[in-house]
């Protein structure tokens, strides 16, 4: 095109699922958004369906501990992006990847993981122990995404100590999820990552999708693996045939 927009030679329809929270499922749509502008110039944006749940019903069953209940509506969640068109799922949110593979089986859907977009991240970079962040659920349950870091990427995977995780969970739950963003919870949380550098740790992963809103690289003693951001990067690689060139 005569203004040097790119075509795509396709542009994949991606079904976002989100939500958990709404906050963060923001900083994808933003960032899906520009970065299909970014590499397609012009007024090209992001091919995507999105279905956005209420989170207070996905909290109560995860703090009941029914993931089987948060695995049911998330499927049927995902089947109806996939009836209306979605090509493959993102989930935006760390927590809930405990039942991702209940939510590709059952819709019938290729999920693109967030630990995996992390983890090659990590390994590009050349990280091999991180400190990981999150919920309690993600940073005690090893089957969220500490084990696939590890076994995938080869990764050292640290957790902050039992208060820490209690502050971490707070802070997630009862501001960022709510648009608080605190000047005292932001010094809690780097004097968390102090210690996971203390501990052997040479990066850590947001590993909460409204972790970002609070730490930023000028913040943080160690260098970051935003998980929002990473996975964002990582649909954008699946929604766009990057080889594509400038349309005649
Ligand atoms: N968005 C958060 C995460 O990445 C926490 C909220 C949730 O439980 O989904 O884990």
């Amino acid at each position: 095109m005569k203004d040097g927009t790119k075509q795509p030679a396709t542009m994949n329809c991606l079904g976002l699922l989100g939500g958990m929270s709404w906050e963060s499922t923001l900083l994808y749509y933003r960032g899906l958004n520009q970065g299909v502008a970014r590499r397609l110039g012009g007024l090209h944006s992001a091919r995507l369906l999105m279905h956005s749940v209420d989170f207070a019903p996905v909290a109560a069953l995860q703090a009941a501990g029914d993931w089987d209940g948060a695995a049911s509506l998330l499927t049927e969640a995902a089947q109806g992006l996939r009836r209306a068109g979605a090509q493959a799922l993102v989930l935006a949110t760390n927590t809930m990847h405990k039942v991702a593979d209940r939510i590709e089986a059952g819709s019938g859907l290729p999920l693109l993981h967030i630990a995996d977009a992390t983890g090659e991240a990590a390994r590009r970079a050349g990280h091999r122990h991180v400190g990981l962040l999150g919920t309690r659920y993600t940073m005690e349950d090893d089957d969220i995404v500490a084990s696939r870091l590890r076994q995938r990427f080869g990764l050292q995977v640290s957790v902050p100590d039992a208060p820490g995780r209690d502050t971490m969970h707070r802070v997630i739950y009862e501001e960022l999820c709510r648009g608080v963003v605190d000047e005292a919870s932001r010094s809690a949380c780097v004097a968390l990552i102090g210690q996971l550098r203390d501990g052997g740790a040479d990066a850590v992963v947001l590993g909460c999708t409204e972790i970002t809103l609070l730490i930023g690289p000028g913040d943080s003693p160690l260098p970051l693996l935003d998980s929002t951001a990473l996975h964002v990067e990582a649909a954008l690689a699946w929604m766009i045939d990057d080889t594509a060139g400038p349309s005649p």
